[in-house]
């Protein structure tokens, strides 16, 4: 016969027929134990250069899956950005500063080490295309080797946002292209005075 042992009981039918509520009630208990110790925190690492509604948008649908998520702007030194990682943070500070449940950080080491260290085993990424999710997935296997503890998961865009991209983004800020419905608005400020200030300078 198959049961289960919960802490000292073992649960199985017969213990179930003479106990019908409290084997109810036990396994309740270790189930919802077992979802919070695996599903509470996760990691939504990224170059944010700039932050665009496809990047808010994961992270307004990863809330309503983990109580708590951890933005992380990955300093990357050997490419250098538009905007500053200490730039980018604070966009993201002032974007999500109504969110008692998201933390933003700055990260210059590895992801997976940053993550194990906050205590988070799922660190999250967005997938808009074909050649984004052959990408992601190979990060994801050497993210995987690095630490077989951490698992990805990837969320497809939301259809509104599938053409989204910092690159295009910054090109058409270039241009004076209309940024409205791509970015924020302390965004899309911060790259008007960036190429403002560029073309003041040439
Ligand atoms: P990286 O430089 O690490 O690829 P990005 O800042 O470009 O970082 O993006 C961070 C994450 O957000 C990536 O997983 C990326 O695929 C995802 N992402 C970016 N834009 C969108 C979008 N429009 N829709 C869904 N996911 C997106």
């Amino acid at each position: 016969m198959s049961g289960l042992f919960i802490g000292p009981w073992y649960i199985d039918e017969a213990f179930t027929k003479r106990h019908p509520s409290s084997a109810a009630r036990l396994i309740d208990r270790t189930s919802r134990a077992r979802y919070s110790a695996l599903m509470v925190k996760a990691v939504f690492p990224g170059s944010f250069d700039p932050p665009t509604f496809g990047h808010l948008n994961i992270i307004e649908r990863a809330r309503g899956i983990f109580e708590e998520l951890h933005v992380i702007v990955a300093v990357n030194r050997q490419k250098s950005g538009l905007f500053s990682p200490e730039e980018r943070l604070a966009l993201l500070k002032e974007l999500l500063s109504p969110y008692p449940d998201i933390t933003v950080h700055l990260c210059d080491r590895l992801i997976v080490e940053f993550a194990r260290d906050l205590g988070c085993k799922v660190l999250i990424r967005g997938v808009r295309s074909v050649p984004d999710f052959s990408y992601e997935f190979e990060l994801s296997i050497m993210n995987k080797g690095l630490d077989p503890g951490i698992e990805t998961i990837f969320l497809p865009t939301d259809p509104r946002y599938f053409v989204l991209r910092s690159s295009a983004i910054k090109e058409l800020a270039s241009f004076r292209g209309d940024l409205s419905g791509m970015v924020p608005k302390n965004v899309a400020a911060a790259l008007r005075s960036r190429f403002g200030e560029e073309a003041k300078s040439k």
